[in-house]
């Protein structure tokens, strides 16, 4: 492994976990995140926060300096994530901006697009969701029905987006829509920065498993797009969407962080219940220990590979493969260890982690459909990876 830090990316690490010390905000610090009663509020605290450590320097350190960045490397952007980590420090809220929308922007976007649109996206100014899934294109995103037509000045909007995360919240967002109905698929499709507060926006919040609502139904009735919101070419969206959807499934330091603090959080809570020498729940937590190092290892291949700047190749597949599944098994042993309390929720009374762990348990039993279901990375695998004939493609 290539990856041994040189003395100015040890300094960059003290700098940040000096950082995360002084200014991380108490309830981060030990055990699970704290719930908030709306989620609303909770939007408005994690604002906050990415505003302080992106004024910090601590967000988008990869992106050029330009735009609010430190013209670092992908290893600087690895170690921020760990020493996150560390700190137990909570996600990121504009992580669909800084992760998907930026470097998109910065791929396809024009000098006054990345002037008007880069610089809020890093310190949480602004809040940016993700248009791409519609009721009938999901996995198969070349489907997608929502028309952009044209008219003086722009294009209008007619159609429907649907598991729009946190577009309840978004000021902007990236949005496919088909601009030549008779072109093949793929090839009539273009991408808009949508204003989400503009006239003819619906928004409608859908209320999920996890009694949360941070996904949502979006309806476009003639909604106007300007023709300097267009990204990339006309009809050249399907390009802009796979630079996207490189950075969704590519990099997974954010999932490194989340399960590594989870695995400390479980060797805890069978401690507590005083399971943690019970030969299944030894097992368990071994295997999700060992899971979680090879897991890690695989960030490492893609980190090597990024930091002498080739692209992520299908192996981005395998790591989504990897762990959606080890984080479902994760989890599973959590409910396990919980028992019968497994099946109580919030506010109920001998209950450990007040409804964290039911939570947590519930809400990644989508990690295996968000950013490309499992199915699709498994086709990908087996078709990119391992040569295995092609799944016949609709005309
Ligand atoms: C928590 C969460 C957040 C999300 N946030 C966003 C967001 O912000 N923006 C956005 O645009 N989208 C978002 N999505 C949508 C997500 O990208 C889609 O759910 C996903 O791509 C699957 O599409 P679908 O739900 O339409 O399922 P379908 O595509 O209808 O698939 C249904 C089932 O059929 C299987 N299947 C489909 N095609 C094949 C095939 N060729 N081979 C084998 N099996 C197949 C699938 O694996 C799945 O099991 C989110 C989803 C979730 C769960």
């Amino acid at each position: 492994m290539d990856l041994t830090p040189t003395p100015d990316q040890e300094r960059f690490r003290a700098e940040c976990r000096a950082w995360l010390t002084e200014n991380l905000p108490w309830e981060y610090g030990v055990g699970l995140p704290p719930l908030f009663e709306d989620l609303a509020e909770e939007v408005e605290f994690l604002r906050s926060w990415q505003r302080r450590l992106a004024h910090a320097g601590f967000v988008g350190v990869t992106w050029p300096s330009a735009f609010g960045g430190r013209d670092a490397t992908p290893l600087h952007h690895y170690i921020v994530q760990e020493e996150l980590a560390r700190a137990r420090a909570p996600e990121l809220v504009g992580r669909i901006g800084v992760n998907l929308v930026g470097p998109t922007l910065l791929a396809h976007g024009t000098d006054e697009q990345k002037a008007r649109w880069l610089p809020r996206i890093l310190d949480a100014g602004q809040l940016f969701c993700q248009l791409f899934s519609e009721p009938d294109a999901g996995s198969d995103l070349a489907a997608v029905a929502t028309r952009a037509t044209k008219v003086e000045g722009g294009w209008e909007l007619h159609g429907q987006k649907v598991w729009t995360s946190y577009a309840q919240f978004a000021d902007w967002g990236l949005c496919l829509a088909r601009t030549d109905p008779d072109a093949r698929k793929n090839r009539g499709i273009s991408a808009f920065m949508v204003d989400m507060r503009a006239p003819g926006v619906d928004i409608r919040p859908l209320r999920q498993i996890t009694d949360e609502a941070d996904f949502n139904e979006v309806f476009f009735d003639g909604a106007f797009v300007a023709d300097d919101q267009l990204i990339g070419p006309v009809n050249g969206g399907w390009g802009v969407s796979g630079s996207t959807l490189t950075h969704e499934r590519g990099t997974n330091p954010r999932q490194l962080v989340i399960h590594t603090q989870l695995l400390d959080e479980l060797f805890r809570l069978a401690d507590e219940r005083g399971l943690a020498g019970e030969p299944q729940v030894e097992q368990a937590l071994a295997q999700a220990f060992v899971e979680l190092r090879l897991f890690q290892l695989q960030n490492w291949r893609s980190l090597s590979r990024l930091q002498h700047g080739r692209e992520l190749g299908p192996e981005a597949a395998t790591a989504k493969l990897y762990w959606s599944e080890m984080s479902q098994r994760m989890h599973r042993t959590a409910m396990d260890i919980l028992g019968d309390e497994s099946s109580l929720w919030r506010g109920a009374s001998d209950n450990p982690g007040d409804g964290r762990w039911q939570r947590s348990w519930l809400y990644y039993r989508a990690a295996s459909i968000f950013a490309g279901t499992n199915e699709i990375q498994r086709n990908i695998i087996g078709e990119r990876t391992l040569g295995l004939p092609r799944e016949p493609r609709p005309a």
